[in-house]
């Protein structure tokens, strides 16, 4: 049989891109579009007829809504789910559609016009708002708007998906990304965005294969063709030939057989041949993924990224509201432990400011903007100190830059315990707090950090592109997004060993953890405790148990000595093939 690299080079119906959760799909392509609908103006006659058209859309869109909201109860916490009973709300509001049918009788112009010039209105009133609340329940409405018009064009809508899908989109956003996911999809595509882009994140955590960065698939593929999606090598081939089709087929089924073998695993430790034991953690994103972690064979939660409640949500839940989601979550995996992070927002992930940065990734993000807002980041830890009491909490810092920063949260934290216990509110009164280390100034000066903190957790998505100058969600630089570039490695060691000699543990939970090639270097380095997406989990104990710690040191003392990001690579695999260790890939 041929390998997948003749196969690539002898094909000519590809479409490259950036394998961001790993998974062959053969299915049929659904373009996702979010352009919006164009509006007709023109003039009614007959006005009966509008007005009938107006009342099916209108069903039509609720029974769409009803099916969501349905959905949304199943999978996520009824908080969540609440934001399409809001909309659903909005379609039964008496003035708003007797005004539309009004004016559709007065000025004998299409229901669509009307529903878009009358439900705008509204809108424009809340963007104006200054509360981030009402500006978010803007875009609430426009989704209800779109829908309605949609639906009066009688257009195919994303809820429609009733059927196995590859979804190609131009762009995801995280949230788009969980709200198709309850959808029957197979796989995504996206013509832009990166290994690291939220998107991805979310896909690889909810086990839906993804290629991202294609550039032009939405172009080159039509809705309905048959395409291959290769979300190990980045590939996608447009409607194959028998020969291919074979191909992925025969690929597919050695895939689905090796992960039964790793099924096995679940159980085991992750120990080296010599029997070092590295603790494998799970980074939760979305609220369906805490059962995959518990029969992931995980030892925890070793990341939860509590901004992805707010993706879901669309709005800052109270400290009631967080409280329970928090509990719930202790009390799930329990007796394992759970490091909550506070809301990492801005960059690509929830928007919060009134106004677009020039450099969000450079700007008001993670504790920055949490410190801005002192009242937010107090209720979060209000919540999070509340549901301590199973002492199976931790509570982490994101974006991280200076000690002022983190002497500062200290100080809310506190703050908080003390508030809590003149109010009688048992928690947890050793609970740990630690920081991520994703920024360089943080890299620099770990041993300072650790002694201000009780752990330390290397966010590798964010610092690599803060190392290399390099966004990590932009296709056109991805080649300079190197996770196994030299100065990564360095920077890796100097945390790790400035980490140890402050006596403070050091936990790596960024998407380095989950790539299979890293795992032999990031042991090597010192890292004990990886952090990854539960799906992966049984993966990386796989490559653990097949090698000893003593060669892993041995390499990553050789690559810390190289120059170039292909020299650390060709070490690395060269390791592989020195002790016969076989990856996913060359398995399948
Ligand atoms: C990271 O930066 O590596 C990380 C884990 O945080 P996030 O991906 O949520 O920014
Ligand atoms: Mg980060």
């Amino acid at each position: 049989m041929k390998s997948f690299k003749e196969i690539y080079r002898s094909s000519e119906n590809k479409i490259a891109g950036i394998g961001a959760a790993p998974g062959i799909i053969i299915g049929e392509a659904y373009l996702y579009t979010k352009e919006k609908l164009q509006i007709s103006k023109a003039d009614i006659d007959d006005i009966e007829k509008a007005k009938t058209d107006l009342t099916e859309a209108i069903a039509k869109s609720k029974k769409e809504l009803n099916k969501i909201f349905a959905v949304a109860r199943e999978k996520m916490d009824e908080v969540r789910a609440a934001i399409f009973e809001a909309q659903l709300m909005i379609l039964d509001d008496p003035i708003l559609l007797n005004e539309i049918q009004r004016r559709i009788a007065t000025e004998r112009k299409s229901p669509e016009y009307i529903v878009d010039d009358e439900i705008s209105k509204y809108q424009s009133k809340m963007i104006l708002s200054h509360e981030a609340y009402m500006k978010e329940r803007a875009l609430d409405i426009e989704d209800i708007k779109q829908r309605i018009i949609r639906n009066l064009q009688k257009k195919r809508w994303e809820s429609k998906i009733d059927h196995n899908v590859i979804v190609i989109s131009e762009t995801l956003t995280p949230a788009d990304t969980i709200l198709l996911s309850r959808n029957k999809v197979l796989a995504f595509v996206t013509d832009h965005g990166g290994l690291t882009s939220h998107a991805a994140i979310i896909s690889r955590s909810l086990n839906i294969p993804a290629v991202v960065g294609t550039h032009n698939s939405t172009s080159q593929i039509q809705d309905g063709d048959e395409i291959i999606v290769d979300g190990f090598y980045g590939y996608i081939i447009t409607k194959p030939t028998t020969e291919q089709k074979d191909f992925f087929i025969e690929k597919r089924r050695r895939l689905l057989e090796l992960q039964k073998e790793l099924e096995g695993l679940k159980d085991e430790k992750a120990i080296t041949k010599d029997g070092k034991e590295i603790f494998i953690y799970a980074n939760v994103d979305v609220s369906g993924e805490i059962d995959m972690v518990v029969t992931s064979g995980a030892s925890g939660i070793g990341l939860y990224r509590s901004e992805q409640i707010l993706n879901e949500l669309g709005e800052f839940p109270s400290e009631d509201e967080q409280t329970k989601i928090y509990t719930k979550l202790s009390s799930r995996i329990y007796p394992n432990s759970i490091t909550i992070r506070v809301f990492d927002i801005g960059g690509d992930k929830f928007r919060f400011l009134d106004f677009e940065e020039p450099n969000p990734f450079l700007g008001l993000r993670g504790i920055r903007l949490l410190l801005e807002n002192p009242a937010l980041l107090k209720k979060q830890v209000r919540a999070i100190l509340k549901a301590s009491t199973n002492k199976n909490i931790k509570l982490m810092l994101p974006m991280v830059s200076t000690i002022k920063e983190v002497r500062e949260s200290n100080k809310i934290i506190e703050e908080c315990k003390q508030e809590l216990r003149k109010e009688k509110i048992k928690f947890d009164e050793d609970i740990e707090i630690g920081i991520m280390i994703e920024v360089p100034s943080a890299a620099v000066m770990a041993r300072d950090f650790a002694k201000e903190t009780d752990f330390l957790s290397i966010g590798t998505n964010d610092l690599i592109q803060y190392l290399m100058a390099v966004d990590r969600g932009n296709d056109l630089v991805s080649e300079l997004y190197q996770e196994f570039s030299p100065v990564v490695v360095r920077t890796l060691k100097h945390i790790i060993d400035e980490a140890k000699k402050a006596k403070k543990p050091v936990s790596l939970c960024g998407e380095m953890a989950a790539d299979t090639l890293a795992m032999p270097l990031l042991v090597g380095l010192g890292i004990e405790t990886l952090s990854m997406s539960p799906s992966t989990v049984p993966y990386a104990k796989r490559i653990i148990r097949s090698c000893e710690y003593k060669k892993m040191k041995k390499l990553a003392d050789k690559c810390n000595l190289l120059h170039t990001e292909e020299e650390v690579k060709a070490a690395i695999e060269k390791f592989f093939t020195d002790n016969k260790i076989t990856r996913t890939r060359q398995i399948i």
